[in-house]
């Protein structure tokens, strides 16, 4: 059985993640999506919200699961048996970090592999910073992020 693991912030989950969400859970038989706790990064929407908001824009997604972990990216692969990790690209910005970030784990596990998704063309601008900039001055959000979550951007704006 395929596994892989979309790792990420998501603070909060935007159009550009789910599109690589239904793109890649397409790639393996079982998708995990890896909400990453790291109280560093001070996000705006706590991990229990993060979490939440996934499930409810994935909720008919069957071979979709959400779960929150600390630590290495590559001891949760571990923990799930997961053997792909799947990152997206949106520019070539994204790609030197990626790339180093991608080479790090497999030093660390041989066993998974890095696979990354260009970003559709509908999403390369897509970030969870544009929606919470847009959402803080009340703007329509529609097209950054999934409908269903949009009222729960904004009450937290508030
Ligand atoms: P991180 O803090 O790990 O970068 P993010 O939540 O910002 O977490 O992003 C998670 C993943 O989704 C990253 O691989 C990122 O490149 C990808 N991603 C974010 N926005 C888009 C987008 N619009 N199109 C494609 N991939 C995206």
């Amino acid at each position: 059985m395929r596994i892989g693991i979309y790792p990420g912030s998501f603070d909060p989950v935007t159009l550009g993640h789910y599109d690589i969400i239904v793109r890649s859970s397409h790639l393996v038989d079982k998708l995990i999506i890896g909400v990453l706790n790291n109280s560093a990064k001070n996000p705006v929407f706590s991990i229990e919200e993060r979490v939440e908001l996934i499930k409810k824009v994935t909720k008919d997604l069957e071979n979709v699961e959400v779960l929150s972990f600390e630590g290495l990216l590559v001891d949760f692969c571990k923990q799930m048996n997961a053997n792909v990790i799947i990152r997206g690209l949106r520019a070539v910005s994204d790609f030197e970090y990626e790339l180093q970030i991608a080479q790090a784990n497999h030093k660390l596990n041989r066993d998974v592999e890095t696979i990354f998704l260009a970003t559709s063309t509908h999403y390369p601008f897509v970030s969870s910073s544009v929606v919470k900039e847009i959402a803080r001055y009340g703007a329509d959000i529609s097209r950054f992020a999934p409908e269903c979550i949009v009222d729960d951007i904004y009450k937290k704006f508030k």
